[in-house]
Order: structure tokens, then sequence, then C-alpha cells
């Protein structure tokens, strides 16, 4: 059966099986050549938000670069009949496939990261695979990469729901629909009543912490555990919708968690960390006014400096050169910086060039829309080289 990519505003309904495998070994393929050996790499680790972007890079570079035992902990749809699953699901089932035909010990755990019985669920499963492996129950890596719209609180059962919204004054901001190259301004009004607070329980760290918590309660920390969670911060251009906005204030908290784990855990483990990665199209990054346009324009810039990169080169990158340095290397809020060559002077000025340059008569030669375009596609199993779609 032929399966066509379905895409709504820059949403994508479906996904490509086929297309989703031959990405994730495309990645396996990229960390077995870039990632370097080291003395303290990670035996064993858990990905909260293991499936795609950033969370799956991280798993993927653990696994197939240090030979890590890795947990992947996720929220896919399985296929059925009528529909063809989400790209997660079929990553997963790859990692899997792929580690068990390399030895290696891989878990999957489907279901609300959120929730205080996947939390048991994926500590019995930590178990099993440092089991299966032959090393103690103790995770060296912990990397938090969760991008979602809601969450349940399980003690109370409330469910919050996040915004993507300024604050304070309202937004409006041009975007770009990848697909035909046409821009639509987006307006977007300031957030309300509860909406800020709402944003920072479910984007905020207050999860990463419970989750520190149950790994602790388990006995399951190392006394090397490195923990890392993943932040945007982005030229001034789009502040008014992402570092000021409802989702900033989340990403606040997600660094005052990062503090507080550190004075918690003292001791007990190496650290917590928040790094800063490049903007890149995920399925969550398509959806942010302004972002779209902005990629377009920082990918043609960043490709003709030669200083491109996906989610799986940022994090060779990031366990390279950061996280398992003996002093990880950070800035004067001890976050670790691998955005530094998208907010390098000479690139950020290009690039706001372009963006006042781009027109629809323009986009395709004066931005990388079809870059972003094509990262978006494959993101969901369309258009990977060496794929046989008919
Ligand atoms: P993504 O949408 O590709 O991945 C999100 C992951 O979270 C998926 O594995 C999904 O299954 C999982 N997830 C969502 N809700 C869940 C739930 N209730 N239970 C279990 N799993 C759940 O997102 P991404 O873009 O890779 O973002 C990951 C992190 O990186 C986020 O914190 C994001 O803010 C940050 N980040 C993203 C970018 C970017 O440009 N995409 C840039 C910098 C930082």
């Amino acid at each position: 059966m032929s399966i066509k990519p379905m895409i709504r505003n820059n949403i994508c309904l479906n996904c490509h099986p086929a297309g989703c495998e031959a990405g994730v070994k495309k990645q396996i393929e990229f960390v077995k050549k870039t990632v370097k050996t080291k003395d303290n790499a990670p035996k064993l680790a858990l990905i909260v938000g293991g499936s795609t972007g950033y969370g799956l890079a991280s798993r993927i570079a653990a696994a197939f670069g240090y030979g890590a035992a890795t947990v992947g902990v996720s929220f896919e749809k399985e296929p059925s009949e009528k529909h063809s699953g989400t790209p997660g699901f079929h990553n997963n089932a790859t990692v899997d496939r792929e580690a068990e035909k390399a030895g290696l010990v891989s878990i999957t755990v489907n279901g609300d990261a959120f929730s205080d019985e996947i939390k048991a669920q994926t500590c019995q499963a930590i178990k099993q695979a440092a089991e299966k492996a032959g090393i103690p129950a103790k995770v060296d890596l912990f990397v938090y990469s969760l991008a979602s719209p809601v969450r349940t609180d399980p003690k109370t059962g409330v469910q919050y729901k996040s915004v993507i919204k300024p604050i304070g004054a309202p937004y409006s901001g041009t975007t770009l629909n990848m697909m035909d190259g046409t821009f639509s301004t987006v307006s977007a009004e300031p957030a309300e009543g509860d909406e800020v607070a709402n944003t920072v329980k479910v984007m905020g760290g207050e999860d990463w912490e419970l989750w520190m918590d149950a790994l602790d309660k388990e006995g399951l920390l190392c006394n090397q555990a490195r923990t890392v969670a993943y932040t945007y911060i982005g030229p001034e251009l789009s502040w008014a919708i992402y570092k000021n906005g409802t989702i900033g204030k989340a990403k606040e908290d997600l660094e005052r968690a990062s503090r507080d784990i550190n004075k918690k855990y003292q001791g007990k483990f190496k650290g917590s960390w928040v790094s800063v990665n490049k903007a890149l199209v995920t399925r969550s990054s398509a959806v942010i006014p302004i972002i779209p346009l902005y990629i377009s324009c920082l990918f043609k810039v960043m490709k003709e400096m030669g200083l491109h990169e996906g989610c799986i080169e940022q994090i060779v990158r990031l366990y390279n050169d950061r996280l398992f340095e003996s002093s990880v290397p950070v800035d004067s809020e001890n976050r670790i910086r691998i955005d530094d060559w998208e907010m390098r002077d000479d690139v950020q000025k290009a690039t706001v060039e372009r963006m006042g340059k781009a027109t629809p008569e323009n986009i395709f030669e004066e931005t990388d829309v079809a870059g972003f375009k094509q990262d978006f596609l494959e993101a969901h199993g369309f258009n990977v080289a060496g794929v046989d779609y008919e």
C-alpha cells in the first residue's frame, strides 16, 4: 500500500513505517562513526521522551554510540487497520530491533510519563534491562526530553493544558506554510487566568523532579549519574512568543528544577544540567508562529557556512564535547550551550537579513524552506532517501 503524507497547518496526521525505520537506521550509522569513546560513557541510560526529535537522538547516541543499555519512555500510538500509528511508535520498534541485532539491551515503555504507574513500570524495566545486560541497576544517564500539550497531575488527577502565548501584550507574527511557501499572519492574544501556571505545570520541571525521586526511591541512581533536560532560547525576534511567553516561563521552571535537583541529590549523583539546543524541525517546533520562517532562513545561512546540524549531530556534540567532560562547560547560568553556532553574531545577522528579504515570491531562493519541509517529512517517515514508497 502506498501511504502519502496528510498535512494540515504544519501538522502531519500520518507517517510511513518504512521511512521511520530508514530514518532511525541513518541516525544509527551516523553515531557509530561520530561518537567518541569515553571512560565515563554511560552503561545504563533512561530517556524520557525518547521516541522522536531530541530524545530519540539521545537514545540512539547512548545505545549505538556507547553500547549502553537503554530504557526509552514515550507516548505513542500503535498502528491499526485504519491508521499508520505515530512516527515514534515505529522509531521505537526500530531502535529495539536494531539494538537486539547489535547485542544491546533496549526496552521501550509506552504510556503517560507523567503518571505514577509509568514511573513504577519504568523502574521495573530499568532493573530488567540491567539484569539482561549483566550490569548493576544504576542509571548513569537520564535524559528528560518531553514535549507535551497536556499533563495530568498524578496526585490530584487534575489535567493541565499548556499554551504557546505571549504574556502581557498580544503577539502578531508572520508564519510560513512549509508545504507551499505561502505566508500568513498569526496573532496570539496574551495568556490569561491560569494559562501561565498551567503551562509551567505541563512543560516545567516538576515532573523531572518526580522522575528523580522515583529513581532514587528505588535505589536506581548511580553516584556518577548525569541528568539533562533540553531548552531553547533563540533570537530576540522570537522572544515575545517563546522566551518571554508562557513556554519561556515553563523553561525557567525547568532551570529552577535543575538547580533544586543539584541541591537535593548532591553527593548522590554527578549532576543535573539544562542544555540549550538549536532550533530544529521536530513535530513540536513546526507549530510555533514565526519559527518556521526563522528556521528556514537559519538553515539557509548555517548550510552556506557549513555549520548546519540536525538533532543527531547536536546530541553527538553534546555527548562528545559537553555532558561527559570532567568539568562540564556551562554559561553563567549553569546551562550547557549547543545553540552556540546558531547564536553566533554572524549567523544571526545573516538570518535576520534573510528574514527581511523573504517574500512568498522568492521564498525558495532566499530561504531553505525546502530543507525545512524535507526534515518535517522525514520526521514522519516520508521522502527518506532509499525507501521505495511504491
Ligand atoms: P518531540 O515532539 O519530537 O518529542 C517529544 C517526546 O515526548 C516524544 O517522545 C513523545 O512521545 C514524548 N511525550 C509527549 N507526551 C508524553 C507523555 N505524556 N508521556 C510520555 N511521553 C510523552 O519534541 P522535541 O522537539 O524533540 O523536544 C524535546 C525537548 O527539546 C523539549 O523540551 C523541547 O522544548 C526541547 N527543544 C526543542 C527544540 C526544537 O527546535 N525542536 C529546540 C531546543 C529544545
